[in-house]
């Protein structure tokens, strides 16, 4: 093809996701996969039910509305009311998406005119680059720094440049399981006033926090009206198939998403949604169950992993452990993880991928323990029994 490259060259180096690979790995060998962050036991029943009473009843097997079910836009507004005392209009202030993916995707396409710089803290999120690169965006990475992964204020303040168009933000934090303080979040939201800056907020770990709270940046001063707050019910109701996410912000900010939203899938996930809209009426006993579950096998694999003698970095949300694996005279991350299969039977993913800065997370390496206590005691004691003394 006259030579050229048949990957534009904006993708160039993207690839296959790590996931995917990691993955691919885990079913190869028959390790177990502690790599893509997934839960090996699927969400509630009654919710499952309800995607099944709507596909038999005809609900969602035709296009959806462009923005969403009505009920799922309900569910939204009122999950964002319930939880943080937030109020926006369902039908112009909430975009359903295919999943937080999508969301970000969208949000990037809509707002980003090629050589805007989007500052985002890495390791990122690998859909992140991508997002970014296909809306010509410029990407500017602020390392967070182990062992404890807080954002440096000052070096934030001073990556801001005429050219920055939006913060991206991601907390609670994937991979290394930060979350924000309330007095970060306050110092960002005054340097996005201060700086005229939009800031688009990954919030799909919103109710696996463990330690502290989750509080949305929307829902600080200035910020209602230039926050394009993103989540997704996959994690939360453990359905990450069904890519059932969304968008809420000002009407502006919506209705810029949803004209690229609309040409990507234009809608998705027809009877999920109306699932969804079940799960997020659920009880609040039901969140707080999901969040200890996690925090106990957070505590199981934490414990493990220490064991089989990993750095570890205990996460204060999200499912993901991240770890240093220099202890074993380890220097890097993915050639250790690609040997792990078959030297351990445990499958996981270098976070060295996630960074721009080439030696950051050079020997750190994330464990997911959304699974079974049986899983990740097994994994715990292959672990020990390869590493450990
Ligand atoms: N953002 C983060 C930080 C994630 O970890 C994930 C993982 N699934 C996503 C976005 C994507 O969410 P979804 O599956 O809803 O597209
Ligand atoms: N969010 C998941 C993770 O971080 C993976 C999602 C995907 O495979 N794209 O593991």
């Amino acid at each position: 093809m006259n030579g050229r490259p048949l990957l534009n060259r904006r993708l160039e180096g993207l690839g296959t996701t790590i996931f995917a690979e990691m993955s691919a790995l885990a079913v190869e060998t028959g390790a177990i996969n502690l790599g893509q962050g997934f839960p090996d036991t699927d969400g509630p029943e009654s919710v499952r039910e309800a995607a099944v009473r709507a596909l038999r009843d005809g609900r969602g097997n035709q296009y959806p509305p462009g923005a969403g079910v009505p009920e799922l836009r309900a569910a939204i507004a009122e999950h964002q009311r319930r939880f943080y005392g937030l109020e926006f209009d369902p039908d112009t202030e909430v975009l359903v998406t295919a999943g937080a993916t999508e969301a970000i995707a969208a949000a990037m396409l809509a707002l980003l005119e090629p050589g805007d710089e989007v500052i985002a803290f890495e390791p990122f999120y690998d859909s992140y680059a991508a997002s970014i690169a296909m809306a010509g965006g410029v990407r500017v990475p602020l390392t967070l720094r182990a062992p404890d992964f807080r954002p440096d204020l000052d070096a934030l303040r001073a990556a801001v440049t005429p050219r920055t168009r939006l913060l991206l933000l991601n907390s609670p934090h994937n991979p290394t399981g930060m979350v924000l303080t309330r007095d970060e979040l306050t110092a960002i939201a005054q340097l996005a006033v201060e700086r005229d800056l939009l800031v688009v907020t990954d919030e799909v770990y919103e109710h696996l926090v463990f330690d502290g709270e989750h509080t949305p940046l929307i829902s600080l001063p200035g910020m209602r009206d230039r926050t394009v707050s993103i989540s997704s019910a996959g994690k939360t109701f453990s359905f990450t198939g069904w890519k059932v996410g969304w968008v809420t912000g000002s009407p502006e900010l919506v209705a810029a998403v949803r004209t690229t939203k609309q040409f990507l899938t234009y809608v998705a996930s027809g009877p999920f949604q109306y699932a969804i809209a079940e799960a997020l009426a659920l009880p609040d006993p039901y969140y707080a169950a999901f969040r200890d579950d996690l925090r106990t096998k957070r505590d199981l694999l934490d414990a493990g992993l220490r064991d089989a003698g990993f750095q570890v970095y205990e996460p204060q949300g999200t499912y993901f452990i991240t770890t240093d694996i220099t202890p074993f005279g380890e220097t890097d991350a993915l050639t250790f993880c690609r040997t792990l299969p078959t030297r351990a039977g445990v499958v996981a993913v270098p976070n060295s991928v996630f960074y721009d800065h080439p030696t950051a997370g050079r020997t750190q390496v994330r464990f997911a323990f959304c699974k079974q206590h049986a899983v990740l005691t097994e994994a715990a004691s292959r672990l020990r029994k390869a590493f450990g003394g």
